[in-house]
């Protein structure tokens, strides 16, 4: 989806994220799902681009043109996807064919890459308010991303930030369903035995955290982009 087209679908069905308390209070959810990056978790640097650029920078002797090969590994991986998810791993094992670097070289950028990722991440406060608010009042939270991390650094991405206390962490690189076809929502559906009414989905992506849960039968709350630190 164009990045023109999600900026209008957050601004004609986007809810700040102030709001967010209120709207659990009026009803009644068994579920509530988090989306994680630009929800519960935000990068210092902002776009993962930034992430490659702000790794450039600390390799330019090993790779000068970084940020530009690690965009295209994932493009070409994405463009002959015969799964429903990418690993970090099928990005730099296409890395290192790309550039004809060793492996031990793309090893090296990939543990860089995580440990970068890990460093530079932190909860986004007014959504991290939320998660605690179902914790104390005792809903079962899940959490629901698209993303080619492994599930080891997205926990403790996640538990940096004080998240912890989740039902279930559903990870499109971990399950092989996404939430950009609707499968790893009827994952969650299925595993943890609820109707789609009884769930309420949270996420910044205009597709794949609004349109795809509301398609389903998911009630779904689309953030607008406004973040602040814990
Ligand atoms: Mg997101």
């Amino acid at each position: 989806m164009k990045e023109s087209l999600k900026i209008i679908l957050r601004i004609l069905f986007g809810t700040d994220q102030k709001r967010l308390i209120d709207i659990i209070q009026k009803k009644d959810y068994k579920i509530i799902s988090f989306d994680i990056f630009d929800t519960l978790i935000v990068r210092k640097v902002g776009k993962p681009e930034a992430l490659f650029q702000y790794v450039q920078r600390m390799i330019s002797d090993i790779d000068s043109n970084f940020t530009e090969h690690r965009k295209e590994a994932e493009r070409n991986i994405r463009n002959h996807l015969e799964v429903e998810e990418v690993t970090l791993s099928d990005i730099y094992h296409e890395y290192q064919k790309m550039t004809a670097c060793s492996r031990e070289t793309a090893d090296f950028l990939m543990n860089l890459e995580k440990k970068t990722e890990v460093e530079i991440c932190f909860g986004n406060k007014d959504v991290m308010e939320l998660f605690q608010q179902c914790i104390e009042r005792k809903i079962k939270v899940v959490i629901t991303s698209d993303m080619y991390l492994d599930k080891e650094i997205i926990k403790t991405i996640l538990a940096n930030a004080g998240c912890n206390e989740y039902q279930k962490l559903y990870l499109s690189s971990n399950e092989n369903a996404s939430k950009r076809t609707g499968n790893l929502f009827r994952l969650m559906l299925r595993e943890q035995g609820v109707e789609a009414n009884e769930v309420l989905h949270i996420g910044d992506n205009p597709f794949s955290d609004y349109l795809m849960p509301r398609l389903i039968g998911i009630r779904a709350i689309l953030l607008k982009n406004s973040f602040h630190r814990c």
